[in-house]
């Protein structure tokens, strides 16, 4: 068997690890790979600037069997949201991507294929990255600016890639597990901690919450092991939730919007 047989499924640069370190180590890789807000390998965005402001995003998109019809949802209510994108379905349906953008709405990096990345050599990583960087940038005419990885996961490698391609790296607050099949009626309760965080904020008008930062949610509008994947329990969870986070006095933010423009 050869050493590189021997190490398949074992991330390499654990590897080079001295052995008495690498169990405490990849306790702490484990953290630092999949918890969304570790920044043990690499600065991250996971908040929005003001408890005021939601930034919506969806994963796995564009899927012309939903992202339409989410489209015509977020105009009803003024919100505007960050799409991060599969390259290989971007490749499929520019048309839809150049509409999402010309909807007020931000589009971001996913990779081409969504692998785990947390599993992938550094060169695996650049060429997931630098392809679906191409697939965004011919559709639109300009690359886009967000990255986030697929699952979440990250090793060291991974956010110095998306930095190399000008990218910032966006994780999440709140991440209600839409892609699991069960009805809207489970998935709706998921999502109450966004009203809550925006009632302990204090309502309209009312001062910031204790950490003066506001969610970001993470949806999926695709499904990445097929294009036309059914999303409709995301829609309807939204449908649910949209009126009444408005209500509540929320503002729907790009990503864009949620960490550079000042906070109210
Ligand atoms: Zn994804």
């Amino acid at each position: 068997m050869s050493p590189c047989a021997k190490m398949r499924g074992m991330n390499p640069w654990l590897v080079t690890l001295p052995a008495v370190v690498t169990t405490a180590a990849a306790g702490l890789a484990a953290y630092g790979a999949a918890y969304p807000r570790a920044q043990l390998f690499g600065r991250t965005i996971c908040r929005t600037n003001s408890p005021r402001k939601l930034a919506i995003t969806f994963d796995d998109g564009p899927n012309p069997a939903i992202t339409p019809k989410l489209l015509d949802l977020l105009d009803r209510y003024n919100a505007k949201a960050t799409f991060f994108l599969i390259g290989r379905y971007v490749r499929e349906c520019p048309e839809l991507v150049q509409e999402t953008v010309a909807r007020g709405h931000l589009v971001g990096n996913h990779t081409e294929t969504h692998p785990n990345l947390f599993r992938r050599t550094r060169r695996e990583i650049r060429i997931e990255l630098r392809l679906c960087h191409d697939a965004i940038s011919n559709a639109l005419g300009a690359p886009p600016k967000w990255f986030r990885p697929p699952f979440g996961m990250r090793n060291p490698w991974v956010i110095p890639a998306a930095r190399e391609l000008g990218y910032r790296t966006v994780m999440w607050t709140l991440l209600p597990g839409d892609w699991q099949e069960k009805p809207a009626a489970w998935l709706i309760p998921r999502m109450q901690p966004i009203a809550d965080h925006a009632q302990r904020s204090g309502g309209n008008g009312a001062t910031a919450s204790a950490s003066g930062r506001g969610d970001v949610l993470c949806l999926h509008d695709g499904a990445h092991r097929e294009l036309n994947g059914d999303r409709s329990r995301t829609l309807a969870a939204l449908e649910h939730w949209l009126p009444r986070w408005h209500d509540l006095g929320l503002e729907f933010v790009t990503i864009g919007e949620a960490v550079s423009t000042p906070a109210p």
